[in-house]
C-alpha cells in the first residue's frame, strides 16, 4: 500500500495532536493516561527537535558558504546581499506597523487593571538590560572564534563566519575549488540527512502539539482575549494577505502555489517554534518544491532564519503597547517610534529559537520606560503564540527567497554576468 504524501501526513498528525492534547486538557494532568500520554509524547516531540538540531549547525554553515561561493560573479553577489536586507528591513517595517496600526484601533489591555496580574508578576524578575548594552552584546556575539561557534550551536557567528568564507571563497576564486567542492558536497550530504528526518516529522509534530495543547493554561487565555486575538489576527493579516501579495507583485506566483511548496515548513514551524529547527526543512521546501536555486536559498534562508523575523517584530510591537494599556499609560507618537525600532532590533537579535523573542521583549519594554517584570503576563501564553508568529517568521524567509531570486536571477543584466 502506498503511504499518503509527507506533506499530508503531517497536516493530518498536527490535527491528531491539537485533538489529543484538548482531549488530554479536559481530563487534567494528574490523570494516569495524560501523565503517561505527556511523558511519551516528550519524548518523541524532543527526539523530533533533537535530530533537527543535530543537523542545524552543519547546515547553516554549508548552505551560507557554499550559497555565497556560487553567488560567483561579484556584481551578482552584491545584489543578492542588497537585495535581501532591504527585502527583511521593508517586510519587518510593514509588519510591525501593522501591528502598531491594529493596536492602536482596538487597545487591548485597556480595562484590564494590571493589579489583576499582580500575583503572576511577583513570581518573575525580569532581567534589566538597557538598550546600549544590548546592542553592545548583540556586536560582541557576531565574531566569535568559529570552531568555538561551531562546537556551542552559537547560529548567528557560524552565520557570520560562513558569510566570510563565502565571500573569500568567491574572491579567491579557482585557487579554492577544492574547498567550494567539499563544502558543496558536505551540503548535499547534510540535505539527504535532512530527508530522513523529515519521514519523522509527522510523529514529532504531533507529539509537540500533544503536549502544547494539553499543559496550555486556559483560564489565563480567557482573560488576555483581546491581546490574544489582536496578534493572531495581525500575524494572520501579515503572513496569509500581505507576504502573499508581495510574492504575487514581484513574481506573479499566487499563494495557492506557495502553500503547495511550503507547507511542511510552515507546520514543521508551527510545532516547533524555532525558525532554526525549521530551517533544515525550509531548505528543502524553497530548492526541492519552489524551484529556489541552492545558492539563493542557501543564502537567504538560513540568514532569514536568524535576523528576519516579521511574527516576532510585529508580536513585540503589540505587546509593548498592550502593556502600555494595562498600566495605564498613553504612548506618545514618539514613544511609538521608539517602539518601532526597537522591535525591530529585539526581532532581529532574537535567534530562532522557542520564546526568544520573549527575552528580547524586555528590551522594547525598556526603551520607553514600560516595566519589564511585565512580560510576566506575557509568558504563560507566549508558547501558544509563539507558534503561529514562527510560523510567519518562515513564510516570510520563504517568500524572501522568492523574491530575492527573481529580482537578482532574471533581469537580462545578471544572466549575462552569469554567463
Ligand atoms: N520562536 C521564534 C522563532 O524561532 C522567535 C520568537 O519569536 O520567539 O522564529
Amino acid at each position: 500500500m502506498k503511504l499518503p504524501s509527507l506533506n499530508f501526513q503531517i497536516l493530518l498528525a498536527a490535527i491528531i495532536g491539537v485533538l489529543v492534547g484538548m482531549y488530554f486538557h479536559t481530563l487534567g494532568t494528574e490523570h494516569q493516561l495524560v501523565s503517561v500520554g505527556l511523558y511519551t509524547a516528550g519524548l518523541a516531540g524532543t527526539f523530533f527537535i533533537d535530530l533537527l538540531k543535530m543537523i542545524l549547525i552543519p547546515l547553516v554553515f554549508c548552505s551560507i558558504s557554499v550559497g555565497i561561493a556560487n553567488l560567483r560573479a561579484h556584481q551578482q553577489m552584491h545584489r543578492v546581499w542588497v537585495t535581501t536586507l532591504i527585502y527583511f528591513t521593508a517586510t519587518m517595517m510593514i509588519a510591525i506597523g501593522l501591528g502598531l496600526l491594529v493596536a492602536n484601533y482596538f487597545k487591548p489591555g485597556s480595562g484590564l487593571h494590571i493589579m489583576m496580574f499582580a500575583d503572576a508578576m511577583q513570581n518573575f524578575e525580569a532581567k534589566q538590560v538597557p538598550l546600549s548594552a544590548f546592542f553592545a552584546q548583540f556586536l560582541h556575539g557576531l565574531f566569535v572564534n568559529p570552531f568555538a561557534a561551531l562546537a556551542q550551536s552559537n547560529v548567528l557567528a557560524v552565520v557570520m563566519f560562513a558569510l566570510i568564507l563565502g565571500v573569500a571563497l568567491v574572491v579567491g576564486g579557482e585557487r579554492f575549488n577544492h574547498l567550494r567542492n567539499l563544502l558543496q558536497e558536505a551540503l548535499d550530504v547534510t540535505m539527504l540527512i535532512v530527508g530522513w528526518i523529515m519521514y519523522l516529522a509527522p510523529l514529532g509534530v504531533m507529539a509537540l502539539l500533544i503536549q502544547l495543547v494539553a499543559v496550555q493554561d486556559i483560564t489565563m487565555l480567557s482573560t488576555l482575549v483581546k491581546f490574544v486575538t489582536v496578534v493572531i489576527g495581525v500575524l494572520l493579516l501579515h503572513g496569509v494577505v500581505i507576504l502573499p501579495l508581495v510574492l504575487y507583485v514581484f513574481t506573479g506566483k499566487t499563494p495557492l502555489w506557495l502553500v503547495r511548496g511550503n507547507r511542511e515548513a510552515l507546520l514543521t514551524a508551527f510545532a516547533t517554534s524555532s525558525s532554526s529547527a525549521t530551517l533544515p526543512v525550509s531548505l528543502r521546501c524553497a530548492t526541492q518544491q519552489l524551484n529556489v536555486k541552492p545558492e539563493i536559498a542557501g543564502f537567504v534562508l538560513p540568514l532569514g532564519a536568524t535576523i528576519n523575523m516579521d511574527g516576532t517584530a510585529l508580536y513585540e510591537a503589540i505587546a509593548a503597547l498592550f502593556i502600555a494599556n494595562l498600566v495605564g499609560i498613553e504612548l506618545s507618537f514618539v514613544q511609538q517610534l521608539i517602539v518601532f525600532f526597537t522591535a525591530m532590533i529585539a526581532a532581529m537579535g532574537a535567534p530562532g529559537i522557542p520564546s526568544a523573542g520573549m527575552v528580547t521583549m524586555v528590551l522594547v519594554l525598556q526603551s520607553v520606560g514600560l516595566p519589564a517584570e511585565a512580560i510576566a503576563i506575557l509568558l504563560p501564553i507566549d508558547r501558544l503564540l509563539d507558534t503561529l508568529r514562527t510560523t510567519v517568521n518562515v513564510q516570510g524567509d520563504i517568500v524572501g527567497s522568492l523574491v530575492v531570486q527573481k529580482m537578482t536571477l532574471q533581469t537580462p543584466k545578471s544572466l549575462h554576468t552569469n554567463t
